[in-house]
């Protein structure tokens, strides 16, 4: 699971941050709306924490101009009201939840994990396509019988991709999402990257293929069907 954090606070965006890692999943943190707008729909995350106080624009505007734009990714809204009417403003501008802060560790993990199942995509500890699954705590790659061990930054990659079969993904959100926003980074390392995890899918014999769409990125698929 891929969690996109937008808090202003930075201390609570760093309890976030270390809350989501903590449990086992990968997240990056944004502190506005801008940000949090050009990074959501880079693709790639598995749910958004949306904060709705920010400085820039609110998480109702940030939430109802991703939906606009036809991102789907579940928006979990955080606001330090316990307001009913924000509550009835978020989900009508297309949040999926609402937790008023403070909030409750484990509720928060219970609830961005409800999230994730609701989109159909990530069931418990693995992610299947077509023939393949990958096994998100071994970090390894089957299809039929056959399994093999990815590298760290190989199974960041085919996590990203399986989770997002048929979609094109950028360069930039492979970038954000497998080497983190900070990394220095070129084409190179992904098309290395691409091409060691299309080696393992040979190997497996897999009717998964990852696609190269010039000048945008890259597409997982299935062939022959
Ligand atoms: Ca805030």
């Amino acid at each position: 699971m891929k969690v996109l954090i937008v808090e202003d606070e930075r201390a609570l965006a760093d309890a976030l941050e270390h809350i989501v890692r903590r449990a086992g999943y990968a997240a990056d943190a944004v502190y506005n709306g801008t940000d949090a707008l050009a990074q959501a729909m880079e693709g790639g995350y598995d749910v958004i924490v949306l904060d709705v106080m920010l400085p820039d624009m609110d998480g109702f505007q940030i939430v109802s101009r991703l939906r606009a734009r036809g991102n789907p990714t579940p928006v979990l809204m955080l606001t330090a009201r316990a307001d009913v009417s924000d509550k009835v403003t978020g989900l009508n501008a297309g949040a999926d939840d609402y937790m008023t802060k403070p909030f409750d560790n484990a509720e928060l993990l219970a609830r961005l994990n409800a999230l994730c199942r609701r989109t159909g995509e990530v069931v418990l500890n693995e992610i299947h396509f077509a023939d393949v699954t990958l096994d998100l705590n071994a970090a390894r790659l089957s299809a039929g019988s056959d399994s093999v061990q990815l590298s760290k930054k190989e199974f960041e990659l085919a996590r990203l991709l399986l989770s997002h079969p048929r979609q094109t993904l950028s360069m930039d959100a492979i970038y954000s999402h497998v080497w983190g926003l900070d990394a220095e980074v070129t084409e190179n390392n992904v098309m290395a990257y691409v091409s060691f995890l299309r080696k393992k899918l040979k190997y497996l014999n897999s009717r998964v293929t990852i696609r190269n769409i010039p000048q945008i990125g890259y597409r997982l698929e299935e062939t022959g069907v």
